[in-house]
């Protein structure tokens, strides 16, 4: 689960990290009266989305007057934000962070990720932080450091100094960076994060550390020993469709193929990508109905992925053992007489009640082409949406 910049600052705050002074705002007036509230005399006007990239694409100003605040309040609520994280179609910006403009002397880079190879925290620190740290990252490496973190010892002081030195942290801040990584160590262990970046970290003119950006994502998995967190939600980030399959429990991620995929198991479903891939086509979705589905979450499974208007063909490859082939397709074909099927669907089945699911199919009369093994399955369904592709241009 991700959340909003603002809300991420509120959590670091917990944990003793340094942030600009600001509030949350749904409004023009409310931001006027942010601005009025803080003092001084620059403010930034940020856009809350959940993706980063906003200040290169104009979510992010600087006002220098009250009157500017308002005037990129007005501008920034309600744009479509179009940055190299949001993909072509943007995303609506409802809320906005109006906070103290700080400051700059010195951008620098942290972020804290699960390294999956060394199954660790990995903390990834760089003197080259700000807006442009992908090209760093791609153009010179050298400048990237990284620590592994050992869960039992976490974020020692010694690594922490080391870091903050290849960063450029000058002696006199040492034990404030040490104190700051450290902080963030523990905020990102103790909340189950999944990933904190402050991009950037800055040090100030005066020397402070302060953190200007943050990001954080949460591990789903672990949401439920955090309700305060999960209670930061907000479902106008998220694709309608997955936001519906998490109230149905399934693992359902939109992809951007005509080829919809329904699988039982997060392997075959990967697998299933792949074999598509393979034979030149393009999934329009992962989708794990998991092993102990019920006709009726199998039928809801169905209709999900037909909500998606790429849609021009459907593989359903199921390897029944715990889940039974009758079950799947009893789903199924409830769900296909419900929507009035268009697309032509492929199935695979093979496992536990194979026989008794294949007549279920057979007997509901609608249009399946069976397929013997994946690769053949794959194989069909590619055609197929080949062919629905074609005619429906043909009939355009
Ligand atoms: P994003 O990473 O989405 O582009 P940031 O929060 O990092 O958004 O903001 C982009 C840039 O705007 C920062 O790199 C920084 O230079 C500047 N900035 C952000 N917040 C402030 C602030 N409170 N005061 C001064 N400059 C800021
Ligand atoms: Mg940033």
């Amino acid at each position: 689960m991700k959340i909003h910049e603002y809300q991420a600052k509120d959590i670091l705050r917990r944990f003793a990290i340094n942030t600009p002074r600001g509030s949350a705002c749904f409004s023009i007036d409310e931001a006027v009266k942010a601005a009025e509230q803080l003092g001084g005399s620059a403010w930034v006007v940020k856009a809350q989305i959940h993706a980063g990239g906003r200040g290169k694409g104009g979510g992010v100003k600087l006002a220098k007057s009250l009157d500017e605040v308002k005037q990129f309040a007005a501008k920034i609520l309600g744009m479509t934000l179009v940055t190299h994280q949001t993909g072509p179609q943007g995303q609506v910006v409802r809320r906005l962070l109006v906070e103290e403009g700080v400051d700059i002397r010195k951008e620098l880079y942290i972020g804290l990720v699960v390294d999956r190879s060394s199954r660790r925290v990995c903390l990834v620190a760089s003197s080259e932080g700000g807006m442009d740290i992908e090209e760093v990252a791609a153009g010179t490496p050298e400048k990237i450091h990284k620590v592994f973190i050992d869960p039992l010892a976490g974020l020692t002081a010694q690594d922490a100094e080391d870091v903050a030195r290849k960063i450029g942290i000058e002696e006199s801040a040492a034990a404030a960076a040490r104190t700051l990584l450290q902080g963030l160590y523990r905020a990102y262990d103790s909340t189950d994060a999944s990933l904190l970046e402050i991009n950037p970290l800055i040090l100030t003119a005066e020397g402070h550390l302060v953190a200007l950006d943050a990001k954080m994502n949460f591990d789903d998995n672990a949401l439920f020993r955090h309700p305060d967190i999960a209670e930061l939600r907000d479902l106008d980030e998220e694709d309608p469709a997955e936001i519906e399959a998490s109230r149905h429990d399934l693992s359902y991620i939109s992809l951007d193929g005509n080829i919809g995929c329904l699988v039982n198991g997060a392997g075959l479903a990967m697998a299933t990508m792949d074999i598509i891939k393979l034979y030149g086509g393009s999934p329009a979705n992962f989708l794990d109905v998991g092993g102990g589905a019920t006709a009726e979450k199998v039928a809801e499974a169905f209709k999900l992925m037909l909500r998606n208007p790429n849609l021009q063909a459907i593989l359903i490859n199921i390897f029944g053992g715990i889940m039974k082939c009758d079950v799947i397709a009893e789903g199924v074909v409830a769900a296909a007489r419900e929507v009035k099927l268009k697309v032509p669907l492929v199935v695979r089945l093979e496992g536990t009640n194979v026989d008794l699911g294949k007549k279920i199919l057979a007997e509901s009369r609608l249009l399946i082409i069976s397929a013997g093994n994946m690769a053949d399955a794959a194989e069909k369904a590619v055609t197929a949406a080949a062919s629905a592709a074609e005619s429906a241009m043909g009939g355009a």
